[in-house]
């Protein structure tokens, strides 16, 4: 038991670690996108080049934003919130990225009682990243299907179905792990990022899938911590 609260202990320096250096490295990064985006409009030579360094510089920029993401716990702000509304806001936001993709989101959403204490902040960024992973799962499109569930008066559920491509049995351990992606252009982060935010909520995530029919991500929150 102490070897596990040292190895938690561990992770919340290292996790703190990492959003400092996220933070220190943002400033000097937002220069160097800027100043390669002013330069590609003044040189007619090289845009090739130039591209390149924005699409590089871009995928710093999002392994860092993800990074600062990693909330220090006294950053959390824990109140009274209705998870409908929260799970609402976030499909407002990827309305228009889930169309582009030719995937709609059908929202199942229970209007009793949805309150519960958590960090609203963060509690988006979990479905924000594991909707936009549904998306990005199902390249020529489809449904992808979110379900609040009101378990009891101590619980809520939430889970998260597509009909993207799976993830093959031997990956599944992998999930969460840093820098785990399949993606030439993922982070490997969001899962890592989901993870520690439901823990931080006391809550659990589990994800099943089956490759050429779909994954499912479930959430169980409780209302009260
Ligand atoms: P990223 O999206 O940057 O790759 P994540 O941590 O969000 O990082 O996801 C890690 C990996 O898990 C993805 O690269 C993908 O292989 C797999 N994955 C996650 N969610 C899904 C999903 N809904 N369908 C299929 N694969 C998924
Ligand atoms: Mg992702």
């Amino acid at each position: 038991e102490e070897e596990a609260l040292i190895h938690s202990e561990k992770l919340s320096v290292a996790g703190q670690m990492a959003a400092g250096i996220a933070h220190e490295i943002r400033n000097p990064l937002t220069s160097l996108i800027g100043f390669s985006k002013f330069l590609k409009t003044k040189i007619d030579k090289y845009h090739e080049y130039f591209d390149i360094m924005l699409v590089e510089l871009d995928r710093i920029n999002s392994i860092v934003q993800e990074f600062m993401a990693l909330a220090k716990p006294q950053a959390c702000q824990f109140r009274k919130h209705d998870l409908n509304r929260i799970i609402g806001n976030v499909l407002t936001l990827l309305e228009t990225q889930a169309i582009l993709k030719d995937v709609q989101i059908i929202p199942k959403l229970d209007s009793d009682a949805t309150e519960l204490l958590c960090d609203e902040n963060q509690l988006k960024q979990v479905f924000v990243n594991v909707l936009k992973n549904a998306i990005e799962a199902m390249p020529s499109g489809g449904i992808i299907t979110i379900t609040l569930t009101n378990v009891d008066a101590q619980q809520i559920a939430v889970s998260i179905i597509d009909e993207g491509t799976g993830i093959p049995e031997d990956q599944l351990p992998k999930l969460g792990g840093p820098f785990f992606t399949t993606k030439d252009s993922g982070t490997g982060l969001g899962l890592m990022i989901c993870y520690r935010i439901i823990e931080g909520h006391q809550g659990k995530m589990d994800i099943r899938s089956v490759p050429g029919i779909g994954t499912t991500v479930s959430i169980r929150l409780p209302r009260n911590l």
